[in-house]
């Protein structure tokens, strides 16, 4: 009986997942079988923005190869330390969007909620990795202020809870967070940002599933998977339970070089995660934080890959390309 009371109180089954993630470059690289001779182009160590890939994302990654699309969003190069003209810690305004502490007011309607700073895996592309959320995370302790702000601004019919990535944060303050949420009346939809169903497709526990489903409000996750083999079985079975709660699911990308800028890629990814009940949202131009131009793709060949798309996929599978532009009140269309 001892040991029942003991697993209720203990991690979950997910956390104990994440505490086994790689935080250690070569760590990753002898997993995926690759002699160090095959190491090129070299990792780079020391960069600020930690290195940090869980189980399941590394599981999907080819062995043997270095340019291995999953592999390549997490893998810190030393292009990272340059600095680029037009990038910058600050790429997208969202210092001058606070509003109170861990809330974002940038749109009219729809308000971003910062919940916390960590993440199941760093992408090296990330808008935020520069970003203090030190100083910026909602967490426990601003939640009342951020709900006053809410309460006082009737306009406000969306509340979108992101990060970082929200779903790290356990069940119980995700749950509260979403209670007092709905408690807003004006307040009709929630959404979250999340890159968890690629990522840690077990943190999507039946408890999770519950609070998202059983709240007044109108739920919706926006996924954020960039690849087609970012999706396998456990991420369907994952997703599974949500779809049946009538949860709607989206999911939003970013056009990255040398991972997903090809007609092949992106038409599979959209085909994929259609497949799986995810329906397209955004394909963002990357954001220009410094450390991420590498990842780059020119906006002639965004152009074209729109075009190749609409060629070749029914209109509901077209993503819509946009790129955020500070001081904008939507993200701006390509
Ligand atoms: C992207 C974003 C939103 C949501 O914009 P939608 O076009 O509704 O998806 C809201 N707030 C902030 C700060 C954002 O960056
Ligand atoms: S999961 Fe999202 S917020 Fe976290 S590092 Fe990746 S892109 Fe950035």
């Amino acid at each position: 009986m001892q040991t029942v009371s003991r697993l209720k109180t203990g991690p979950s089954p997910w956390q104990e997942e994440l505490a086994r993630s790689f935080r250690n470059i070569d760590q990753l690289l002898d997993y995926l079988q690759l002699d160090k001779g095959q190491r090129q182009p070299k990792p780079a160590t020391g960069i600020q923005f930690p290195f940090r890939v869980t189980p399941a994302f590394a599981g999907k990654m080819r062995k043997g190869d270095m340019n291995d699309p999953l592999l390549r969003q997490v893998l810190p190069l030393t292009e990272e330390m340059k600095d680029q003209p037009g990038f910058s810690q600050n790429p997208v305004g969202d210092l001058e969007a606070r509003a109170t502490r861990g809330v974002l007011h940038k749109y009219r309607n729809r308000i971003l909620l910062l919940e916390t700073g960590a993440c199941a895996i760093n992408c090296r592309y990330c808008f935020r990795r520069n970003f203090p959320y030190s100083e910026n995370q909602l967490g426990q302790a601003s939640r009342q202020k951020a709900i006053a702000y809410l309460q006082s601004h009737s306009e406000v019919r969306e509340v979108i809870i992101s990060g970082g990535d929200p779903l790290m944060t356990a069940n119980s303050g995700l749950g509260e967070l979403v209670e007092s949420i709905s408690r807003i009346h004006h307040v009709e939809r929630l959404r979250i940002h999340t890159r968890i169903p690629t990522v840690l497709p077990s943190r999507i526990d039946s408890e999770l599933v519950r609070i998202m489903s059983r709240s007044r409000l109108k739920t919706v996750i926006v996924a954020h998977i960039n690849h087609p083999n970012e999706i396998d079985q456990e991420v369907e079975n994952a997703l599974k339970p949500l779809l049946e709660a009538g949860i709607r699911l989206f999911n939003q990308a970013v056009l990255l070089k040398g991972i997903n800028d090809s007609p092949e890629v992106l038409r599979e990814l959209l085909e994929t995660t259609f497949d799986i009940g995810i329906n397209p949202y955004y394909l963002h131009l990357l954001d220009r934080a410094t450390g991420t131009a590498h990842f780059e793709v020119t906006k002639e060949k965004a152009l074209f890959l729109q075009e190749e798309l609409r060629k070749n996929l029914p209109g509901y599978l077209l993503p819509r390309f946009v790129r955020e532009i500070p001081g904008e009140s939507y993200k701006t269309p390509l």
